[in-house]
């Protein structure tokens, strides 16, 4: 924790009935080497989708721009102010997009780079090697109901 930070006891998780629908691929094993915020120019990360999923990406390909939501695992959950990098005043949780946070859900929106069987290639990812996919959805400015 760095100074002026607070922690609370947080309650113990309850089961929210989540399933990890796949694994997340990246370069990144620090969490220190890894940027805050992914870049649509940044490397090719791959979504290894687990069975049964694997149909559920069926018409996937048809938009270039994804959003991906991912568990951010390694994260503490219980701090209720925290001071970004060089930053004086300690800010809310709820202000931030830290990893640290009650439900550690990141999200990012991501370009479609290709789909290989049940391997979904992506760019624009923030996160760990190894971190789990929660879900896939199309970026919403793109999406239109098939007449
Ligand atoms: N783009 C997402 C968002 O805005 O919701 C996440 C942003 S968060 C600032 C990205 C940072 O989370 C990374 O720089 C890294 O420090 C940390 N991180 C990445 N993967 C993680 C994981 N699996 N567990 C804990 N922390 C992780």
């Amino acid at each position: 924790m760095r100074e002026g930070e607070v922690a609370v006891e947080a309650p113990p998780p309850r089961d929210a009935g989540l399933v990890f629908i796949g694994r997340i691929r990246t370069p990144w094993t620090s969490r220190d080497d890894t940027p805050r915020q992914g870049s649509l120019e940044g490397p090719v990360c791959r979504l290894e989708i687990f069975d049964p999923w694997k149909p559920a990406l069926q018409g996937l390909e048809k938009f270039g721009n994804l959003e991906v939501i991912y568990w951010l695992h390694l994260s503490r959950r219980d701090l209720v102010l925290q001071r970004r990098h060089n930053e004086g005043e300690p800010r809310g949780t709820f202000s931030l997009r830290s990893p640290v946070r009650p439900n550690p859900i990141g999200t990012s929106m991501v370009r479609l780079v290709g789909i290989e069987g049940a391997t979904v290639l992506v760019r624009g990812l923030d996160c760990l090697d190894e971190t789990p996919l929660l879900d896939l959805k199309p970026d919403r400015c793109q999406f239109s109901p098939a007449p």
